[in-house]
C-alpha cells in the first residue's frame, strides 16, 4: 500500500494519515513533521528549512526530494507507506515517480481531501498540535481529552508559528499554484481518488477506508 495525500493545508491530511496509518500499519511520512522535527533540534537542515516556513513559502525541491528518497530507503517502507505533504510540486511527484519506477512499483492511490477555501481559515487558526509526536487538535472541531494535553502521548499541546491567518492565506496562494497542478498530475496516471473533506473526521474517515478497500 503507498498511498499519496492531496489537499490543501487544513483538509484534515495529518489527522486522515494518523488513523488510515493504524489501520493499515503503514509508517506515516510527513514531511512538515519531518521538517518541525529538524527546526526544533537546530540541525542545518531544520535552519535552512525555517526561513521557507516561517513564511508560509515552500522549502526547496532539491533539499526536500533528498530527504524523502533517504526515508523511503528505510526498513520500515519495505511494504509500504502513506505519504502526507509530499510531493508539492510536479518536480516532486516526477522525481517520486522516478523513485518508484526504478523499483519497479506504483502508487496505490493519491487521496486528495477536498475542502473549498471559506473552511480553512477557522480550521488552521484553531488548530493546536503535538510538538511530540504530530497529532492535530482543533479548539472547537476536535478537542483532546484532557485540555491541553495530547491523548496520545500527553505531551503539552501548542500553536504552529505558520498557523496565522497571514501565513495561512500565503500557503493556501502556494497551493493553489504549486500543488493543484498535481490534481491533473494523478488524474492523467488514474490514480486519483478524491473524498468530501468537509464532513465529520469520522466520516472522512469512513470514505477513505471505503475508497482503500476497494485498491487492495
Ligand atoms: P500543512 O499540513 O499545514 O499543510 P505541513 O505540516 O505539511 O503543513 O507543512 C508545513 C510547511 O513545511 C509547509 O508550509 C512548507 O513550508 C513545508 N513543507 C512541507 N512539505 C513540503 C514539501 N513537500 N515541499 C516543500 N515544502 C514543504
Ligand atoms: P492538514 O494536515 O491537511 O493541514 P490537519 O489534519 O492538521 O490538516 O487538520 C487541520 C485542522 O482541522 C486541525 O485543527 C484538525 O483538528 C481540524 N480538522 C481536521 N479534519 C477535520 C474535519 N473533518 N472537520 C473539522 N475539523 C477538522
Ligand atoms: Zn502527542
Amino acid at each position: 500500500m503507498k498511498i499519496v495525500l492531496l489537499g490543501p493545508p487544513g483538509a484534515g491530511k495529518g489527522t486522515q494519515a494518523k488513523s488510515i496509518c493504524n489501520r493499515y500499519n503503514i509508517p506515516h511520512i510527513s514531511t512538515g513533521d519531518i521538517f518541525r522535527k529538524n527546526m526544533s533540534e537546530n540541525t542545518p537542515l531544520g535552519i535552512e528549512a525555517r526561513k521557507h516556513i516561517d513564511k508560509g513559502y515552500l522549502v526547496p525541491d532539491d533539499i526536500t526530494i533528498n530527504m524523502v528518497y533517504e526515508r523511503l530507503q528505510a526498513e520500515d517502507c519495505k511494504d509500504g507507506y502513506l505519504l502526507d505533504g509530499f510531493p508539492r510540486t510536479v518536480k516532486q511527484a516526477e522525481a517520486l515517480e522516478r523513485f518508484l519506477k526504478e523499483k519497479n512499483e506504483s502508487l496505490t492511490v493519491a487521496l486528495l481531501i477536498q475542502v473549498p477555501r471559506e473552511f480553512i481559515i477557522e480550521r488552521m487558526t484553531g488548530r493546536r498540535v503535538c510538538p511530540a509526536c504530530g497529532a492535530s487538535y482543533h479548539t472547537k472541531f476536535n478537542m483532546p481529552i484532557i485540555a491541553g494535553k495530547c491523548d496520545i502521548c500527553g505531551s503539552d499541546i501548542i500553536q504552529r508559528k505558520d498557523d496565522t491567518e497571514e501565513t495561512v492565506r500565503e500557503r493556501l496562494d502556494v497551493y493553489k499554484a504549486q500543488t493543484q497542478p498535481l490534481i491533473d498530475f494523478y488524474e492523467d496516471r488514474n490514480v486519483l481518488s478524491k473524498v468530501d473533506g468537509t464532513k465529520a473526521i469520522n466520516e472522512v474517515f469512513e470514505s477513505i477506508c471505503n475508497i482503500l478497500g476497494e485498491k487492495i
